[in-house]
């Protein structure tokens, strides 16, 4: 651990817990992000966003000083034009936000299912072909519920129907893996500090390339412009607006990590780390919101009954103190509290917050 600084376990689902080199890498000489030397590190963060996903060759990627919902915004606003028509998938708060981006900007849009529920190809394949959409939006790991929706199927089904494919991947990029060739995805959007590990600060855009000329035409907006960025990334060597230097060096460390650590390596991380959470709240007593075979093995939806008698936030308090984050739920109707593993934690961690939480209730 750096000096001065105390090790803290984060289960919300990022920003999360970082490692020493990507702490370390926030202090750096000051510098004009106009110059070369930036302009470089802006080249090599590109270069590994795409090289996470497999899509060296065939896809580009941009990127927005922002929170993740920035980079959802700007395709949904970069890609969607007049005469195009996008389907959401409507299974949790980050769908439903989606289908918010599109309301606000009179994008034209239709949604398809309820809050929690499992998407149902038949279905989705029914609306596309009954009705002429140009797109389809859907939320890979859906982080209010913990749901991990099945992109490879989606993918195959918009392939079926000549539609483009807009994945929010926020939560999975760089923790699962994803081929961008292989599961033909045209847009992707995802932040700094979920699974690649970095701090907040950045949202990230990867494109298909054949998508060039339509971003060109289509977009709608101004700040959040991929293709007018993408052209400043490439002519420039720089961001058109003011870049976070010092959170751009964090992430070119936190992609190298990544591309180390292999995105199968911490895809197994990840699932050991959920799987000591899992067993632990099964055998204390708790349920969770959704089966196991819908599970991401990424973050765990747990309802909140009567195990926590005090109410959640007693029991947020006492982890707190205890150097331990955990993060309510958002699910409407059901009341849950959730907790991730995304971020550079290992089975110890999660080790010892099974003893805080065993320690909890036995105080209670
Ligand atoms: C975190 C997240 C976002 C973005 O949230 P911000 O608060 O804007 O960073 C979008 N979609 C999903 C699925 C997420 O998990």
């Amino acid at each position: 651990m750096m000096d001065g600084l105390e090790r803290k376990i984060l289960l919300n689902p990022g920003p999360g817990t970082t490692s020493d080199a990507v702490k370390k890498a926030l202090v750096v000489n000051d510098i004009c992000p106009r110059e070369d030397e930036f302009g470089d590190l802006m080249q090599k963060i590109i270069q590994g966003l795409v090289e996470i996903g497999n899509g060296e060759g065939e896809f580009e990627a941009c990127m927005f000083p922002a929170s993740g919902t920035g980079a959802v915004e700007a395709i949904l606003t970069s890609a969607i034009g007049k005469t195009s028509k996008v389907l959401i998938v409507t299974n949790g708060a980050y769908g439903i936000r989606m289908a918010d981006i599109c309301r606000s900007f009179d994008l034209n849009f239709d949604t398809i299912h309820e809050y929690g529920e499992y998407p149902d190809l038949g279905l989705i394949h029914k609306k596309l072909s009954e009705e002429s959409f140009t797109h389809l939006a859907m939320i890979h790991h859906e982080t209010s519920t913990g749901m991990m929706n099945p992109l490879e199927e989606m993918a195959a089904l918009c392939e079926k129907h000549e539609v483009d494919l807009i994945v929010d991947a926020m939560s999975s990029y760089g923790g699962y893996p994803i081929d961008l060739k292989e599961m033909k995805i045209s847009y992707l959007a995802a932040s700094s500090n979920k699974c690649i590990q970095g701090m907040p600060g950045l949202a990230f855009v990867i494109f298909h390339k054949d998508k060039l000329s339509e971003l060109k035409e289509h977009t709608r907006n101004f700040y959040f412009d991929i293709y007018t960025q993408w052209v400043h990334l490439k002519e420039k060597n720089q961001l058109r607006f003011t870049p976070p230097v010092q959170i751009s060096y964090a992430f070119y460390t936190a992609i190298q990590e990544t591309l180390k650590e292999t995105v199968q390596g911490r895809w197994q991380r990840y699932q050991a780390n959920w799987q000591v959470l899992y067993d632990l709240m099964q055998e204390l007593g708790f349920s969770f919101f959704l089966p196991i075979e819908q599970q991401s093995k990424i973050l765990l939806a747990i309802n909140l009954d009567e195990k926590l008698p005090k109410g959640f936030d007693h029991f947020h308090d006492y982890l707190y103190q205890r150097d331990i984050t955990v993060y309510p739920g958002v699910i409407p109707e059901n009341k849950t509290f959730r907790m991730a593993v995304i971020g550079d934690l290992e089975i110890k961690d999660m080790e010892y917050v099974g003893k805080v939480i065993r320690e909890y209730l036995s105080s209670l």
